[in-house]
Formats: C-alpha cells, structure tokens, sequence
C-alpha cells in the first residue's frame, strides 16, 4: 500500500510516545548531558528528543548487539541437558530513526536476517521480528555525513511509520503499518497537498547540507577498488592505525560478533555470551592451527574499505554514510570519503 499520510501536531506526539511505551521497550534518542544524544529505552515520553543530530552507538547496535548478553544458557536437570533461549524477546519499538540507519537495517536484514535461511542468526531473526520501526527524517546532517551521495538520506521502504518535523509545530506522518497508526489515531487529522510539498521541500534543502560528498557513483565502486588492491596507501594506513576497533563498534551496518562460551566451574550449568568482534583486530581471522590471514594493518584497513565499498552483502550498502567511524578514529584514518580521494592518486604499480 502507499502510505497513509497525516498531520501530528507536536503538542499531541508525548500523548502517543506514552501510549506505546505502554505496550512495550522503546528505544528512542534522548539527551546524555554533555551535548549529546543516545538510543536508550524511553523512561518517559518527555525524554525523547527528535531534534537529535545523531548517536555516537547506532541504534541498530544498540538493539541488537548488547555486549555481554547470553545467547543461550544450559544446565544439568536430572542427568539432561536442558537448554534456554537466552533473550526474551519483547516486542521492541524503535522510535525516531534516520533513514541512513534504516538502510542500515536492511544490511543486517540481508547479512544474517532470516532470508539468508541455514546462515541466518536466529538470535537476531528472533529480535527483529518483534521490532518495528518509526523512522524520522534527518534536519541537520550529521558531522562528516555524506549520505546524499549514496541515495541513505530518504528511506523509502523499512518503516512503519515515517515522520518529518514539518518545523511549524507539526510533523508529516507517513503510515505503512496499521497497528501503530491505531494507538496515533486520536491524533492525527490528515496532511493536505502543502503539506506534501512542504515536506518534499524540508527533504531537498536538507539533502544539499550533508557535509561531505562521495564523487564515485555506486557502480563504479568495484571497479575502482579491484584496480587499486596493492595501493601503497592501505599499508601507510595501516601504520597510523591503532587498532581500536571504534571504527567498527560504531558502524551500524556492521554485524560481526564473537561467542564465548561460559561454563560453571562445577559443570552443571554455562551459558554463551555474544561479544563484539571486529576485522580491524589482528586476531579476528585466526584460525584453527594459529593461521592469520590478514596480518598487517595495511591488510585490515584494505578489508574494511573493500568490504563497505566492493564485496556485496546483499542489494542494501554496507556503507551508508553516517560518518560516526570519522568522528571516533583516535588517528584520524578512518573517513572513506579521504580514503577513495586519497586512492584516486596514480600508483606505480597500475
Ligand atoms: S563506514 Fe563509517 S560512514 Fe560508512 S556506515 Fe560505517 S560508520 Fe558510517
Ligand atoms: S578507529 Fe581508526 S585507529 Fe581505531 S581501528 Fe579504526 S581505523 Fe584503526
């Protein structure tokens, strides 16, 4: 269906948060105090903040890769095995999410979601099909963002409900999904045509202030980059990188995890816990028998940039332009616009 389109006067938006926080977690930007915002469960309708730039944890990473959280628990019953899901999964609430982290989510739908059948997580189908989104379109671009490049700074599809702050006190709503609508529904009076143009304005000045602009059209990623493979410029790289991993930790479209199993020292009872991984940590290919394959720093910095930019996951990119790895690398190396600029150079080896 093509969406269902409103009008929510902002005096009623902490009416309809309080009604869906009634009937599950909400996870939602709120202010941390020091100037910043970040996804956490509503407390309460009045903690949300829409005018939010954006967060330094996506949210995709904060509703489905808790450090720490058991996968899965077993204990001895009687001489049996008994095994127990380790998350309860509630119904989750997504609320107020920009569209780049919304393509985001159909990179993870299309990495380890349920259409990737035997290789799915079934931890993460479990949890993303409790969860529905409510999307809100981006005012200010976030720093070193470049998402109208890529086409991530309007999501089409992936939504239950899309708002837009109108910034006259109200906000477009755009409704895909009749349940959430539902507990709106004493809210909204309908959108009229200035309306419609008015939002498509807001979008169009909105997508000419990201701040950053990636040149290679899509396509030609591929191409660009398998010419490019033994380019000096990931070894130099690779030699300022100190292996951090925040480039990652904050990317939303990464999904890597570690599993560490946990057993009772008495043996009658463990648990698995799910752990952030990262490829930019020397050891994230070992192998059985020692064997690394990506040994340098240059060869981890290649892989990031190849696989945001050239191996394909799916139909949705792996990078959507947010720019939070800019904003976290402590040496200032992690920006893929810098670093397809920085590989346009001539090398000798081509
Ligand atoms: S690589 Fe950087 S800019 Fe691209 S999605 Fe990840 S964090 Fe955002
Ligand atoms: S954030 Fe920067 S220094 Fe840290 S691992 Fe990533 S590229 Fe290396």
């Amino acid at each position: 269906m093509k969406d269902s389109c409103y009008i929510l006067r902002r005096e009623y938006l902490a009416q309809w948060v309080s009604a869906l926080i009634k009937q599950g977690d909400v996870l939602a930007p709120v202010a941390t105090g020091d100037g910043k915002f970040a996804f956490e469960i509503l407390e309460k309708a009045e903690d949300l903040r829409l005018d939010y730039t954006t967060t330094t944890i996506p949210p995709t990473q904060k509703a489905f890769m808790s450090v720490g959280e058991k996968v899965i628990s077993w204990k001895k019953v009687e001489g049996r095995t008994v095994f127990e899901a380790g998350n309860s999964q509630k119904p989750l609430i997504i609320f107020g999410m920009h569209p780049y982290d919304i393509h985001a989510l159909k990179a993870w739908d299309e990495t380890i979601g349920e259409k990737k059948g035997d290789l799915a997580d079934p931890d993460y189908v479990a949890k993303r099909s409790q969860t529905v989104i409510i999307g809100l379109d981006v005012i200010v671009p976030p720093p070193d963002s470049f998402c109208a490049s890529l086409g991530t700074h309007i999501a089409e599809d992936g939504y239950s409900i899309m708002l837009t702050d109108l910034r006259d006190g109200r906000y477009f709503f755009e409704a895909a999904n009749g349940l959430l609508l539902y507990f709106a529904a004493p809210y909204l009076e309908e959108a009229k045509k200035r309306d419609f143009e008015l939002r498509e304005q807001l979008r169009e000045k909105t997508a000419k202030q990201y701040p950053k602009t990636l040149d290679i059209p899509k396509e030609g990623w591929g191409a660009f980059l398998e010419k490019r493979i033994l380019h000096p410029f990931f070894e130099a790289t690779g030699e300022l990188c100190v292996a951090c991993a925040k480039c990652t930790i904050v990317c939303p479209t990464c999904t890597c995890c570690n599993l560490r199993e946990e057993p009772a020292l008495d043996g009658q009872s463990g648990c698995r816990i799910r752990e952030c991984d990262s490829c930019q940590l020397y050891g994230f290919t070992k192998m059985t028998g020692g064997v690394i394959s990506r040994k340098t720093p240059g060869a981890r910095v290649r892989h990031r940039i190849l696989d945001k930019f050239d191996y394909h996951h799916g139909d949705a990119p792996s990078c959507v332009g947010c720019g939070r790895c800019v904003g976290v690398c402590p040496a200032d190396i992690a920006d893929p616009v810098k670093a397809l600029d920085a590989l346009k150079e001539e090398v000798s080896h081509e």
